[in-house]
């Protein structure tokens, strides 16, 4: 009798294994895409609405994915919102509110190295790590990539690059002798590098990240992993390769041809990647994020943030209100999600998704957002999102479908995002109680924030 159940107990204790082991099998943990374009207007790819930009790989993402059409970053601009975006937490909270300027001399221009990075996090947990394009986190050392969580970079770490790759020893020359040289205009022309070694490359910047994550996707297909790609285009300068202008030989001014040109190279890139996934089986395991790292720059870029307000930098929607998709077939019913999210939110969603466990020592602005978008929960993911521009003296705060924006000094003013989303008529004057309640709760977020750790360059 005692053999029997003996027996019988070594018998469940196999099978229980044996059903674990399927399980773990079956259920890989995913693999994580962020791709981040770089100024990108609202309007500007074909799935919110571009007249002239197409964009048929980012449309099938938008199709097959949930397209969040109140998708925020947390800043205005490049560097706060990848420090946002990379530590799941308001810049303000560790004083990354302005661009670092490019001194690779100097360690205290960056991104605090006691701030985990995501990367950090899934590294941790056990993926491969890599980032390709901009880093513009800082130059030091301290800063680099590969110390933050990155198993591996290629890319440049100034705040964005020219384009074509035979061109950049010559114009780095150039501006070296410059009779006043410009750091940030020198950190334009540096050689892309791969883990920390100079490297030379010829073509153009957008083909030769896009290839080199497709090859990352190859090299890390049999493991789990994380790549963050992080487009510069279509950031300034306006420089397209001939193979993109000519889809675009309709559109008369030759800016705005450049600009779309560049978008499409992007488009062209993201394809590239999911045909790269389909190959490699990966498509169905893969998350994938598509986001901008805030608004087009109208003025000088010919950017559409139509039908926002207002340009990069800028409080108004159309300085941090961005294109926003995630896309996981099989797991995401494609749709649109129009509850306000922020990059802030996809550390703690790409950590649920990985069971990868959270810091503990440290708030987290982060929300996972796979319950609301998978419509397990109902409700506001924030009750409030902040923004704030000391440089404009501006603040902006979104709650529910209201919008509050004021300029110091001045009477706060109130928006219906739903009724008004180009923030035009003001309805402060009749919501009194509403506004108090969203400048009572700025308020205390502000008292959570440390000074500027640097001053952005010129
Ligand atoms: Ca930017």
């Amino acid at each position: 009798m005692k053999t029997f159940s003996f027996r019988c107990g070594l018998l469940a204790l196999l099978l229980s294994l044996l059903v674990l082991n399927a399980l773990a099998q079956g259920s890989r943990r995913p693999n994580v895409i962020f791709i981040l374009a770089d100024d990108l207007g609202y309007q500007d790819v074909g799935f919110q609405g571009s007249p002239d930009i197409r964009t048929p790989h980012l449309d099938a993402l938008a199709r097959e994915g949930v397209r969040a059409t109140s998708g925020y970053v947390s800043h205005s601009f490049c560097s706060p919102t990848r420090a946002g975006l990379l530590t799941g937490r308001y810049q303000q909270r560790f004083g990354h509110i302005n661009n670092p300027p490019w001194r690779p001399e100097d360690s205290s221009i960056g991104l605090p190295v006691d701030q985990l990075t995501i990367a950090d996090v899934l590294r941790k947990a056990g993926y491969a790590t890599g980032v390709i394009g901009k880093w513009h986190l800082g130059a030091h050392a301290a800063f680099h990539p590969n110390r933050r969580g990155f198993d591996e970079f290629f890319g440049f770490t100034a705040g964005g690059h020219m384009y074509f790759g035979e061109e950049f020893p010559m114009l780095l020359e150039q501006r070296r002798k410059a009779a006043k040289p410009n750091m940030e205009s020198i950190s334009y022309t540096m050689p892309l590098e791969h883990n920390g070694q100079p490297v030379e490359t010829k073509g153009y910047l957008t083909d030769v990240l896009s290839e080199k994550a497709a090859a990352f996707v190859r090299r890390h297909q049999a493991h789990p992993f994380f790549l963050y790609l992080a487009y510069n285009a279509p950031h300034a300068p306006l420089q397209a390769s001939e193979k993109y202008l000519e889809r675009y030989a309709h559109i008369a001014d030759a800016r705005r041809r450049t600009y779309a040109a560049m978008v499409s190279a992007v488009d062209d890139g993201v394809g590239q990647l999911l045909a790269t996934l389909k190959q490699t089986g990966l498509d169905d395991k893969t998350l994938i994020v598509f986001l901008s790292d805030n608004g087009g720059q109208i003025v000088s870029s010919v950017a559409r943030n139509t039908p926002l307000r207002g340009n990069k930098g800028d409080i108004w929607e159309g300085g941090a209100r961005v294109p926003f998709v995630l896309r996981w077939p099989g797991q995401l019913k494609p749709g649109v999600y129009d509850k306000a999210v922020s990059s802030l939110d996809l550390f703690a969603t790409a950590a649920a998704l990985t069971k990868a466990p959270l810091p503990k020592d440290r708030p987290l602005d982060s929300v996972n957002l796979w319950p609301y978008l998978t419509g397990k929960k109902k409700g506001e993911p924030h009750e409030y999102l902040f923004w704030h521009r000391p440089q404009l003296q501006m603040l902006g705060v979104r709650s529910g479908e209201w919008k509050l924006v004021q300029k110091e000094g001045e009477a706060p003013q109130l928006f219906n995002l739903k009724m008004d989303i180009g923030e035009q008529h003001d309805l402060a004057a009749q919501q009194p109680a509403r506004v108090k309640a969203m400048l009572a709760a700025y308020a205390a977020w502000r008292e959570q924030h440390v000074p500027a750790l640097f001053q952005s360059p010129n």
